[in-house]
């Protein structure tokens, strides 16, 4: 099927209460789930990025025409059935509330209804001012866009659940950003992604009713929740309400564990970028750990205070919980439900995170916690990437009587200055190697198993980078190479092995290729 010939709904629309179209530019929206309206045209719509895994998921061909289909998915046309909305929604930002937010430049286009029955939203990002919008432009300028269109893709492949996209679009205006936030902006190429998920909503729609006092809009946000997206929780109420929060911390749960085994540190965990069905939204100035160090963050506004760093991510995850736990007891939620989803999320992470240790290491379960946490304290040691380490450890010789350069050589390349002292990689060695023979794990079984936990591909920083120069010097190869490679993160590639080679030199400092800041 093709996209312009797809079938459209918005049930948000006809469910909840929202504000009709109007243009009286940015304002606070009260009594409102939702604004209707419209994107802004874009001078020249063209199709850079196409991901025809988030197609297949929705029954989608590709594009035969694909003028037509870059003015639906930059914003210049409407199919019909989409009723398209910016949300309305609060959070709190680095640890305090900051009122209401709200999409400001993300608009909702309609839920796309796929021929095996699925409902998809699809939203795109970029697309013009809404009432949410503040003082910003409600655009988004390439760089960010390559970024969130990369990553969705390579997380929803690595198997962490995420918020998916379809496209990349240019503009063909440009966008002014200060991107250093020192007093020097410039035009820079703008684009919209189109964004997929069974849905957008995320703690901050339903905090921002219930910090208001709007006992009415919670409840009816609530039931919506509750009957569309977690129907399995159905009962009397409060207590179902009580049932869907403790799957939201059991599913955030899950999403946080991975982003740990993965090395993903997210940046903005603010709980307006948290989603009520557990999945990774908005990607901003992410990263993805190189060197392993739990305090890394990739964030510059989050340098100060490290709150968003890699190692803080599961407790951040609970502060969040706890704020949408808060948002809900307007609603009759007891302190006690309450609870009982945080100790949900907190026994899902300490079920599920070990496990995927576990697997890291090719065993059949974690015995020895020590022997992870002396591992950890060794990629600390000296500069090591994590994700290197993890599938070069695959290939090293266990058996004790391999000579030890044989034994050390493959975790080589991990080092970014030098390898650590080699007594204390061979004595960590010979524990793992016990470890393994202690659970009668083979060889073979080791390795299998190690190669569908540890990938070989991530979206390391600078390759990122590097995609983006090319797009915004009109080379879209290197975009359309790297998504596909990403496709298969855990297939050893070895065509394509200059894409999982660890951070070179040049790019340490490198703008983009380090640490991000918001401007996007
Ligand atoms: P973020 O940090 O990207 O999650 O954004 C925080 C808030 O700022 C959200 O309400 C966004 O919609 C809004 N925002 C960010 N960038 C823009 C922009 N260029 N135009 C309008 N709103 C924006
Ligand atoms: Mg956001």
């Amino acid at each position: 099927m093709q996209l312009t010939k797809a079938t459209f709904e918005q049930r948000l629309v006809s469910a909840l209460p929202g504000e009709a179209e109007a243009d009286q530019g940015p304002r606070q929206v009260h009594g409102a789930c939702f604004s209707r309206v419209r994107p802004t045209p874009v001078a020249a719509p063209e199709l850079l990025g196409w991901s025809q895994g988030c197609a297949d998921m929705l029954g989608l061909t590709a594009p035969e025409d694909p003028e037509a289909v870059a003015a639906v998915l930059g914003g210049n046309r409407l199919l019909p059935g989409m009723a398209p909305f910016a949300a309305c929604y609060g959070g709190h930002q680095f640890g305090n509330w900051a009122g209401q937010l709200g999409d400001g430049r993300a608009i909702n286009l309609g839920e796309l209804i796929a021929p095996d029955g699925g409902r998809w939203e699809l939203q795109l990002k970029g697309a013009g001012p809404t009432p949410y919008s503040r003082t910003a432009d409600g655009r988004a300028v390439l760089r960010s866009s390559v970024r969130e269109f990369l990553c969705s893709e390579a997380m929803h492949h690595l198997g962490v659940p995420t918020t998916r996209a379809l496209s990349l679009v240019t503009t063909g205006e440009d966008v002014v950003r200060d991107m250093f936030y020192d007093g020097h902006p410039r035009p820079e190429p703008g684009a919209i992604v189109c964004r997929v998920a069974p849905s957008f909503l995320r703690f901050g729609n339903l905090e921002l009713p219930a910090v208001r006092g709007d006992r009415a809009l919670l409840e009816r946000l609530a039931e919506h929740v509750l009957t569309e997206l977690y129907p399995d929780c159905a009962g009397p109420r409060p207590e179902a309400h009580a049932h869907w929060f403790a799957e939201v911390c059991r599913r955030t749960a899950v999403m946080v564990a991975h982003w740990m085994r993965v090395g993903f540190v997210h940046g903005v965990m603010n709980t307006d970028n948290m989603s009520l069905l557990g999945l990774t939204i908005d990607y901003g100035p992410y990263g993805w750990l190189e060197g392993f160090d739990p305090e890394w963050t990739p964030n510059t506004t989050d340098l100060p205070g490290k709150r968003y760093c890699f190692g803080n991510q599961p407790a951040i995850a609970m502060w969040n919980l706890a704020r949408l736990g808060q948002a809900l007891m307007p609603l009759g939620v007891s302190e006690a439900g309450i609870e009982a989803g945080l100790d949900a999320y907190r026994s899902t992470y300490e079920a599920t995170f070990p496990d995927m240790l576990a697997a890291k290491l090719g065993l059949a379960q974690l015995d020895d916690d020590a022997l992870v946490s002396d591992l950890f304290t060794l990629l600390q040691r000296v500069e090591t990437d994590m994700t290197l380490f993890f599938r070069n450890l695959a290939e090293v010789q266990l058996a004790a009587d391999a000579p030890a350069a044989s034994r050390l050589e493959p975790l080589a390349d991990a080092y970014y200055s030098g390898p650590p002292p080699e007594a204390e990689v061979l004595g960590w060695l010979d524990r793992y190697a016990a470890a393994l023979a202690l659970q009668g794990v083979s060889e073979d079984q080791r390795k299998a198993r190690m190669n569908r936990a540890n990938p070989r591909f991530v979206l390391r920083n600078y390759l990122a980078q590097q995609v983006i120069d090319a797009a915004e010097a009109g080379d879209t190869a290197p975009l359309s190479r790297l998504l596909d490679v990403l496709r298969a993160p855990y297939e050893e590639q070895p065509e394509h092995a200059d894409l999982a080679a660890r951070r070179p030199e040049w790019a340490r400092h490198k703008a983009g290729c380090s640490m991000l800041s918001c401007s996007s």
